[in-house]
């Protein structure tokens, strides 16, 4: 399964970690979102005070969890990182916020996820950096008031639209990360070839880049099987014949779609005659969930122009069928 959902074991987390760009100026592309957080940064460590807080989404893999380690790294703060799925109980974010230093950095991957007791108690922290908690128990509990230091919130998430109207209010900075182009993409193969050790072409470089998904985690991850695929059936140059040749056998087509691509847009064609369908007949017919779809495997396709989303539903647009080498009906995707 090659899409860019979470890194796929503890191993590629760990090779992610390696090849994360620390500084801003090595952060490819996102041209808008670096040059508003390079003026925005600049501001806050000028008169000391705490970036205003940021809400990153956009499709997993794209950069948003490196974005918050550069930061923390250009404000020269500490980071801490954790998720709106780990954060259960209150006490848990309660934790995490009396411990921060002063202008530090909190990342919250998934935001979206939180439960609604604990994002209660995250508004009056990002508003006045304070927080409500309970002492005791029974009837002699009572809530006391604590303050805490200033700091900034990195929320990341797949879809804005997810985040409940009051959270999504309080972030100052809100900011899209948009897909990769196939250049940018190169840079960063290229890149991270390097900090390998992997011998490559530019030819070679561009070729895993067209075919990524527009998506940096995708990119490195391929890089790694093409790297593999070059020590064992060539002589460790990753050339672009090479780079064809490994990333056929992956099930990666030509411009870069995997096979949930492709059954995706099978299914829409041949099950749904194109198309409109809804989200969960999709889901149900390819067996996947409708959320991995919607965040994962849909922005693609869609940015790309191979689907379509309607108020009907789905449907699959003529360039979809003329890909798929399948004859559009008379009158398909439109
Ligand atoms: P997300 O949090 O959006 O899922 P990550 O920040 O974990 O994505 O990025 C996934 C991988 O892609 C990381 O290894 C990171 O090094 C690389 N990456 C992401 N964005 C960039 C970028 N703009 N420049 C270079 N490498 C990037």
């Amino acid at each position: 399964r090659l899409v860019a959902a979470a890194p796929e074991s503890a191993r590629e987390e760990a090779l992610e970690r390696a090849l994360r760009p620390k500084g801003l100026d090595e952060y490819v592309g996102q041209a808008k979102v670096r040059e508003q957080l390079e003026i925005f940064i600049g501001a806050a460590k000028k008169r000391g005070e705490a970036l205003d807080h940021v809400l990153l989404f956009g499709p997993p893999g794209l950069g948003k969890t490196t974005l918050s380690h550069i930061i923390a790294h250009e404000l020269g703060v500490n980071l801490r990182v954790t998720s709106g799925p780990v954060l259960e109980k209150p006490k848990d974010l309660a934790a995490l916020l009396t411990n921060l230093e002063p202008n530090d950095v909190l990342f919250i991957d998934e935001i979206h996820r939180l439960s609604p007791v604990v994002e209660e108690i995250l508004y009056p922290a990002l508003e006045d950096y304070q927080i409500d908690i309970m002492i005791g128990e029974g009837p002699a509990a009572r809530s006391i008031k604590l303050d805490l230091q200033p700091f900034t919130l990195v929320g990341a998430t797949t879809r804005a639209g997810m985040l409940t109207n009051p959270l999504r209010d309080r972030f100052g900075i809100v900011a899209r990360l948009e897909f990769y182009t196939a250049e940018e993409l190169a840079r960063i193969v290229t890149r991270s070839a390097g900090l390998l050790g992997a011998p490559i072409e530019p030819d070679g470089a561009l070729e895993i880049a067209r075919r990524s998904r527009g998506t940096p985690r995708i990119a490195n991850r391929l890089l790694r099987r093409v790297r593999d695929y070059a020590e064992v059936k060539g002589q460790g140059r990753i050339t672009r014949e090479i780079a064809q040749r490994a990333l056929a056998m992956l099930d990666v087509d030509p411009i870069g779609l995997d096979l949930m691509d492709r059954r995706l847009l099978e299914a829409v064609i041949h099950k749904f005659d194109g198309g409109p369908v809804g989200l969960d007949n999709i889901a149900a017919s390819i067996g996947e969930e409708p959320g991995t779809i919607e965040d994962v495997i849909e922005p693609y396709l869609i940015q790309q122009g191979y689907l379509q989303r309607t108020p009907r539903g789905r449907c699959a647009t003529l360039a979809a069928y003329r890909h798929l080498g399948v004859a559009p009906p008379a009158q398909a995707g439109s």
